[in-house]
């Protein structure tokens, strides 16, 4: 697979971690640490920071991602940002089908995808995440599983709106857990969706897919895993809330 023919991407996913005084200080040590990446970089951050996040990285290569949206354009969801809100902030990116939001939110593949279709119509641009559970890993059955959280998560996305999509493959095994796969494991799992790509679209839309690995991805194991031929980037938790290790593994998806 052509590396060249994409982008990699870089996303930090904060999770619920930060104030908006945090906010300040974190993006204003990581602009000039990242400002000469040769990748994509992102922050998704709790809602409450979207402002402050989108004000401080203006004219900088930060971009800027909220960690979900509901598929509804408005109406009786207490508690729920809709697609169109985040745009009107200037957000960029939006993390869909995390894990943590499967596990502990009730996200199934099929809310996944109606979040998506909302997405990408408000004009954001998905991080779709998807990945297998440890037992299913052990039971072998991670490239079906993984393939069809992808397919169903896709149902209804056209071509052209397919280029604004990433994908994260996440093994839910080594998300926060500090087990990270193996550059071998996460390289295999990827190539298996970019060939569910190249299925249910074809080869140019394979080749042009950012897939980014994700799990305890640190400043120490990067380079190895944004080597893959078909890792092209990553969506990081832990290590993206300290700017020098973020911008270790930034630096290394710019080789
Ligand atoms: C994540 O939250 O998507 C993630 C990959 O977390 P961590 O890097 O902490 O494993």
């Amino acid at each position: 697979m052509n590396k060249t023919l994409r982008q990699a991407v870089i996303a930090g996913n904060w999770k619920m971690n930060n104030t908006r005084v945090e906010t300040k200080a974190l993006v204003e040590e990581l602009i000039p640490l990242v400002k000469d990446a040769d990748c994509g970089v992102v922050v998704c951050v709790p809602f409450t920071n979207l402002e402050t996040a989108v004000a401080l990285t203006k004219g900088t290569n930060i971009k800027v991602g909220a960690q979900n949206c509901h598929f509804e354009k408005s109406g009786a969801f207490t508690g729920e940002i809709s697609a169109a809100m985040l745009v009107e902030m200037g957000v960029e990116y939006v993390v869909l089908g995390h894990s943590e939001r499967r596990q502990y939110f009730g996200e199934t593949d099929v809310t996944v995808n109606k979040r998506l279709l909302a997405a990408l119509e408000a004009g954001l641009k998905p991080i779709l995440c998807v990945g297998e559970m440890l037992e299913d890993r052990e039971n072998g059955i991670t490239e079906e599983l993984v393939a069809l959280q992808t397919k169903i998560a896709l149902k209804g996305v056209s071509k052209e709106a397919l280029k604004n999509v990433i994908i994260a493959y996440e093994p839910v095994w080594a998300i926060g857990t500090g087990k990270t796969a193996t550059a071998e494991q996460a390289n295999e799992v990827c190539a298996v969706i970019r060939g569910v790509i190249a299925k249910l679209y074809d080869s140019d839309a394979a080749n042009a897919m950012t897939i980014q690995y994700g799990g305890s991805m640190n400043a120490k194991n990067a380079e190895e895993l944004v080597a893959q031929p078909d890792v092209d980037g990553g969506l990081i938790g832990g290590a993206s809330l300290k700017a020098p290790d973020f911008k270790a593994i930034i630096d290394a998806a710019s080789k």
